[in-house]
């Protein structure tokens, strides 16, 4: 399908369009965790890799993956234009986000990772129980 935007639009666009932490996802994680009485959860965090939300007592940090950004493999699309830039720069986005896992297990802390596909009505129980998974296991 043709792109509706010229090339320097959609860079643009694409440019504003942050890599996570992204508005309207977190906000849907934020209702899952009130309705399934999830407490002891904070957001922004200064934690390395910036987690879109820490249970900072449970040492448990949960990122909330946009599937384009993090070249989820069900929705990830290839940018025509610039290509070679693109792929560059999510094959950089998936190695930053291997190494912010690492790090953040190392430093003792347990990491759930959810992709933005993952937040809907039908995926809300698998969310809640491999948070609930994560929060009673001891890292
Ligand atoms: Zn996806």
């Amino acid at each position: 399908m043709a792109d509706i935007f010229s090339p320097t639009e959609r860079s643009r666009l694409m440019a504003r369009i942050r890599s996570h932490g992204n508005q309207r996802t977190e906000l849907a994680l934020i209702r899952v965790l009130r309705a399934h009485h999830l407490k002891g959860w904070r957001r922004h965090r200064p934690v390395f890799g910036r987690p879109d939300f820490v249970f900072p007592q449970r040492r448990v940090a949960v990122f909330v993956d946009g599937c384009f950004w993090h070249a989820c493999p069900r929705h990830a699309t290839q940018p025509q234009h610039n290509a070679e830039f693109w792929r560059r720069k999510l094959a950089v986005n998936r190695a930053r986000d291997r190494l912010v896992n690492r790090t953040l297990r190392r430093a003792g802390w347990r990491v759930v990772r959810f992709w933005e596909h993952d937040l809907t009505r039908r995926g809300e129980r698998r969310i809640v129980a491999r948070l609930q998974a994560a929060l009673r296991t001891p890292a």
